[in-house]
């Protein structure tokens, strides 16, 4: 695993991250999309936890996708992050993907 990295400085409050699309099963990824985020808590604002980057590998490609934890506790799940990235407003270009992951729920 490697230490999570920004091109976004931290004095802007913001975080992108990598979230995995999988299939309408859930088991076959997709494609890693690259979102930006608030890195507060939407519970307390609190700020997010550093970022962790891993890979996941299917047929021979390497997906990347981080995680994180949160000090304050609360938990940041898989479907509200998708949500939050849906409806920040700074990730336009993606919503289509992002809206059909939604769905999906
Ligand atoms: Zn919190």
């Amino acid at each position: 695993m490697l230490r999570g990295f920004s091109h976004l400085p931290p004095e802007s409050g913001l975080q992108s991250v990598h979230l995995l699309l999988r299939d309408e099963k859930g088991y076959a990824i997709k494609e890693s999309i690259e979102v930006k985020l608030k890195w507060r808590c939407r519970h307390c604002d609190e700020k997010r936890g550093d970022v962790i980057t891993s890979y996941e590998y299917q047929n021979g490609k390497q997906f990347r996708v981080s995680y994180w934890n949160n000090p304050c506790g609360h938990r940041d799940d898989r479907k509200t992050v998708f949500i939050e990235a849906y409806t920040n407003g700074m990730n336009q270009d993606l919503k289509y993907k992002i809206g059909q992951v939604i769905e999906n729920y």
